[in-house]
């Protein structure tokens, strides 16, 4: 027997309009393990009216920032009272490692929604502008309105929490589009902000297939701004769909991020670092290091003992808490995989370990891959410059330092990379010469919500995360309150009390009455 679970919107759970449902998988099991309503433009149309109800109408734009604060902590709380639940949940649904998702997933969620009640608690909204003669001037901080957030299978619970707890920290309603492979934790999450007691309508959770809510949503003129995470061809659509109304975006897309490693690192150190860059969740990571661009003069030992150790990774079932990995998303994805793995042999790239599926028993119906490890591969190929999503690395020769930032920056992306090495003052020279969002240096994934996060070239547009990203969930107001008389004393040339010549009669002035410019 499946659970069955309904849209949110404005704060009460619904059928879809069309009665319609769909169901969701485990990926380890191949099984289905829900049934969700299925949304459809009708659903959209209603959600986006709720939202936009809720922001032009009800108290919650109005409050305090630090008012607000108090609700968003107490989603973090119930967060955390309901860890198990949601770990469990976001295991079965999207194939997170239960370690992965008690470890990593409610902690990043419950930090998100505490930073942004900080920010909230903190964030001035009012600032004023330099010192002008006759005039005061301010800044004012807006919310901007209704926002859309669409989001990947990847990292459900915590996408939502990154499109959710920004945009209402700052006095926005939301609705959030979640994807059809994973949409049950956005839903609990939905689901808590109620129980907090954030008015109704503020958050709105609308599964439903990407083409039909998705557009309905980004294109709607009662939304104000979209914010998506997913492939950089939908982000492409989306921004030209979200151009008809001129309706903003922050988009975070795909990547192709470069690990350097430098001839003067502590190989153990390094190694364990490449393989966490790399295949954390699979490798199902928009920031993954999957390129890995290894000094010369080191190559041959350091992957010969990556693939040692890449080969010892534990590939099995997400509810097992031996598993290191778990399985990819879905069927297609896997094949997505596979097709990639094929392309790279074909480019005559080699396959030192993996390059196949994995086999766990007991589990047939799962999607699993080993981790796979290419080397000889040439920053050209298409398996070191097209996103694959899944457990693969590709190892890429470098000599020198300059030849490094070369390649890492030879990419239509821009999303995040690494360096590692035993001199910090080389690697921050090297890291700032990737043109790049992000740059760990002697580590990797450290992705913290007071940090900004977000990409250069195709990887996107806009940050998430800390003030840079909260304020983009805000409109910014110039006022200016004059303190000086008259509008004709400080424009002379608009003195309607000063009598005008009549047209046509001597000494009219054709050439003073045009138009400037
Ligand atoms: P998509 O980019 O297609 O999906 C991301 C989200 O966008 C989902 O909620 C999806 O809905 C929605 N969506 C899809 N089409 C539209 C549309 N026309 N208008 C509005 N919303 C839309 O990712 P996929 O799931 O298809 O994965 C494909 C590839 O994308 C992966 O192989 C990977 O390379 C990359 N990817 C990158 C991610 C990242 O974090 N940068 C995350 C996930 C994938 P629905 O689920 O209903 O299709």
């Amino acid at each position: 027997m499946t659970e069955a679970y309904k849209l949110l919107i404005g704060g009460a759970f619904t059928d879809a309009a069309s009665g319609e449902t769909f169901e969701t998988m485990d990926p380890s099991t191949g099984q289905a393990i829900a049934t969700v309503a299925k949304g459809g433009p009708e659903d959209a149309r209603r959600a986006v009216e709720v939202a936009r109800k809720a922001f032009d109408e009800g108290p919650w734009p109005k409050m305090k920032g630090r008012e607000r604060a108090q609700y968003l902590l107490k989603v973090a709380d119930l967060v955390k009272q309901n860890a198990g639940h949601l770990a469990e949940l976001e295991a079965r649904d999207a194939g997170h490692t239960i370690r992965m998702a008690k470890g990593a997933d409610i902690g990043m969620v419950i930090s998100t929604f505490r930073v942004f009640a900080e920010i909230a608690g903190r964030e001035v909204d009012e600032e004023p502008l330099p010192r002008n003669p006759g005039s005061m001037n301010y800044v004012r901080r807006e919310p901007i309105g209704v926002c859309v957030g669409i989001t990947p299978w990847n990292f459900p619970i915590q996408m939502a929490a990154w499109k959710i707890a920004p945009a209402i920290a700052a006095g926005n309603s939301v609705v959030i589009k979640p994807a059809t492979y994973t949409p049950l934790t956005t839903l609990e999450v939905g689901r808590l902000c109620v129980e907090a007691g954030i008015p109704e309508g503020v958050v709105n959770v609308l599964p439903g297939a990407g083409a039909a809510v998705g557009e309905e949503l980004v294109t709607s003129p009662m939304v104000d701004k979209v914010a998506f995470t997913g492939s950089t061809e939908v982000g492409r659509r989306i921004m030209q769909l979200a151009a008809s109304n001129i309706t903003k975006c922050t988009l975070e897309l795909g990547g192709k991020s470069a690990a350097i490693v430098l001839d003067d690192v502590d190989f153990d150190y390094a190694i364990d670092g490449a393989l966490w860059g790399v295949f954390f969740h699979s490798g199902q990571v928009c920031s993954a290091g999957t390129r890995l661009l290894v000094q010369g003069s080191i190559l041959d030992d350091f992957v010969a003992e990556l693939a040692k150790r890449a080969e010892a990774i534990a590939v099995g079932p997400a509810l097992e808490s031996s598993s290191d990995m778990g399985p990819i998303v879905s069927e297609a994805q896997l094949e997505t995989v596979e097709r990639y793995v094929g392309i790279g042999r074909d480019e005559g790239a080699d396959v030192v370990v993996g390059g196949e599926r994995a086999m766990v028993e007991g589990h047939d119906g799962g999607f699993y891959y080993r981790p796979t490890v290419f080397s000889n591969v040439d920053n050209s190929m298409r398996i070191a410059q097209e996103e694959i999503f899944g457990p693969v690395l590709s190892v890429i020769p470098f000599a020198e330092d300059e030849e490094a930032a070369r390649l890492a920056n030879d990419s239509v992306y821009g999303l995040a990379g690494g360096v590692w090495s035993g001199d910090n003052n080389r690697a921050i020279k090297l890291a700032e010469r990737m043109r790049t969002g992000t740059v760990w240096i002697n580590d990797y994934h450290m992705i913290n919500p007071r940090f900004p996060f977000g990409g250069y070239k195709q990887s996107g547009l806009g940050r998430e995360h800390g003030e840079i990203g909260f304020n983009e969930y805000r409109e910014t107001k110039h006022v200016h309150l004059d303190l000086g008389g008259p509008v004709r004393a400080r424009h002379p040339w608009w003195d309607l009390t000063v009598p005008k010549p009549v047209p046509g009669s001597l000494g009219s002035d054709a050439e003073g009455s045009k138009p400037e410019g």
